[in-house]
């Protein structure tokens, strides 16, 4: 992508909110399409090379988060959903069908950019992992895992993780930069996805974190996001 322009698609049928973000992007550099609801936004995602798409929740022809399901049957790329919808429902809604990023309208400019920035690195290390046929050893910051081995590291130091702390963390890892749902994590940790789960997960993320984090009040590596889930941030 360092060659080439990294184009984005905007789904959003509110006019000005369209302009504003085409502007915003194209003065950043950046390839712009737009479609004014989900047909079109449907039909450009299949016809044009879209490495990330903006996505309005509420549009006139379908529902954001049947669209986020149709695309994932064929694409893999970031989906960052730009919605007036606040509640945590709509944003798990959106995130467990597949989702990468929920931003809140009024956004600020600035804030777009910075997902957007984040989507286009999650593209990077997912085209660095490709090309890694061993895909074996993962580094973020003092960060070591080493999917060979099954051992981790911090700073040098090997850590001492349970199998469950350990899973959360390489799930985590190998979606670096994503928000992942209580239920997404359950579901691949335990492949159910009860309320009692979600409880172990608190209990487990607080232990893997005593393990990981300088200081447990102010992760590095592990971002809560209330009451939706986990992201694990790039240093
Ligand atoms: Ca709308």
């Amino acid at each position: 992508m360092a060659n080439r322009k990294c184009n984005i698609l905007v789904i959003e049928d509110d006019p000005q909110i369209r302009k504003l973000m085409a502007t915003s992007l194209t003065a950043e550099g950046y390839g712009v399409e737009t479609a004014y609801n989900g047909t079109h936004g449907l039909q450009s995602l299949r016809q044009n090379h879209v490495d990330i798409c903006l996505l309005d929740l509420g549009l006139p022809d379908m529902d954001g988060v049947s669209i986020i399901t149709k695309v994932r049957s064929f694409s893999n790329l970031p989906i960052i959903v730009v919605s007036a919808r606040s509640e945590d429902s709509d944003k798990i809604g959106a995130l467990d069908a597949g989702a990468d990023d929920y931003l809140t309208k009024p956004f600020s400019v600035e804030e777009l950019m910075a997902r957007i920035r984040v989507a286009q690195r999650r593209i990077a290390a997912q085209l660095q992992s490709d090309g890694n046929e061993e895909n074996a050893v993962f580094h973020n910051g003092d960060l070591t895992i080493d999917y060979v081995s099954g051992c981790v590291y911090l700073a040098g130091k090997e850590l001492q993780l349970t199998p469950i702390e350990y899973r959360l963390l390489c799930l985590l890892a190998r979606n670096e930069g994503r928000v992942l749902t209580h239920t997404y994590i359950t579901d691949h940790i335990w492949g159910n996805s009860l309320d009692s789960d979600v409880a172990s997960l608190r209990v487990f993320m607080a232990s893997l974190r005593k393990k990981i984090e300088k200081d447990t009040s102010h992760p590095r590596y592990i971002q809560t996001h209330v009451g939706i889930g986990y992201r694990m941030i790039k240093q």
